[in-house]
């Protein structure tokens, strides 16, 4: 029994021995693997805490964006107080600068994590570029302001401009001012069987002006001797302005005259006694008013007509018995 019990004994302390050696081996591996574990979560930590340093880091570069938008809104509203036509707008970017005020100051447990709501980076940048749009359209209404501030106040030291009738041609307005307002009268054709009295001129004693036709298609008719002088008065005249005189009537037959006597009375020759009747007048247009009193033009003409025989008679002259400045007679 010893014996025997003396190998049982030995037995079950081997056994004991390598139970527990496997149980130190099992401590053993659960202890490394707890240390592996630990080593996992402190990683695992280590890259939250640099996330979370990355968002906050750039939330906050939004937020110094957002407040700097908001410091220069500030600036455009005093420039601006009462000074654009419509405080609405003004008003939309005093609301928007409330606004981002309280996200900057806000420190919030909210404000300080999250990628996103209204403390969001995305949402802090969204906020400043809406205050910046709102900031350019006051400042485009001040500067509209401005501009009608402007010309009002040039407006009242300046006398408005009065309306004028008649086309200026240079810095100092000519006067083209004519009284006639009947019909159209247009230059006569030569008249055919004419006896050579007023307004009966036949075709033989009359010349047409060699550079343009009236209106209707009608030649303008002067005696030969006129037309060959305002030929060579037309060309110096075309060296001095670059083109052609411009005309409106040379003769006007007898039953033409007869007709403007009984559209206008007095004002138009008696038949058989207007100067255009002889072939020795011509008018140049009234308007536009190229010719009027005092234009270049005009100045030219009496200076130089004289030359080739054709002069502005006193009677026609701005002090004369009836101011015509468009019509010129040839006196040879
Ligand atoms: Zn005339």
């Amino acid at each position: 029994m010893v014996g025997g019990a003396g190998g049982a004994w030995a037995w079950t302390e081997r056994e004991d021995r390598v139970a527990a050696e496997q149980a130190a081996t099992q401590e053993r591996a659960a202890d490394a693997l707890d240390a592996q574990v630990r080593d996992v979560d402190a990683i695992q930590a280590q890259a939250a805490d640099a996330a979370a340093a990355h968002v906050a880091t750039v939330r906050s570069d939004a937020r110094a964006v957002l407040a700097a938008a908001a410091e220069d809104a500030r600036a455009t509203l005093a420039t601006t107080e009462g000074k654009v036509a419509d405080d609405a707008v003004r008003q939309t970017l005093a609301t928007l600068v409330a606004e981002a005020d309280a996200r900057v100051a806000a420190t919030d447990p909210a404000a300080a994590t999250g990628t996103t709501g209204p403390h969001s980076a995305t949402a802090l940048r969204a906020g400043a570029a809406a205050l910046a749009a709102a900031d350019a359209a006051a400042t485009a209404a001040h500067e509209t302001w401005l501009q009608a501030e402007a010309a009002a106040a040039a407006a009242a030291v300046r006398p408005a401009a009065k309306p004028t009738a008649r086309p200026a041609t240079g810095a100092a307005a000519p006067s083209c001012g004519t009284t006639y307002t009947g019909p159209p009268f247009y230059t006569s054709p030569a008249t055919a069987g004419g006896d050579g009295s007023n307004g009966k001129l036949p075709p033989e004693s009359l010349s047409a002006i060699s550079w343009d036709v009236d209106p209707r298609g009608t030649p303008y008719y002067l005696t030969t001797a006129a037309a060959g002088a305002l030929e060579r008065l037309n060309a110096a005249f075309r060296a001095q302005f670059g083109h052609n005189l411009d005309l409106d009537l040379t003769y006007r037959d007898y039953d033409t005259q007869v007709a403007m006597r009984a559209a206008l009375g007095s004002v138009a020759a008696k038949p058989g006694t207007s100067s255009h009747g002889t072939g020795l007048a011509l008018d140049v247009p009234e308007l536009p008013c190229e010719y009027g009193w005092d234009t270049p033009q005009r100045d030219w003409l009496v200076a130089n007509g004289p030359a080739y025989g054709w002069v502005s008679p006193s009677w026609a002259g701005r002090n004369g018995s009836n101011p015509e400045y468009w019509h010129f007679e040839y006196r040879g």
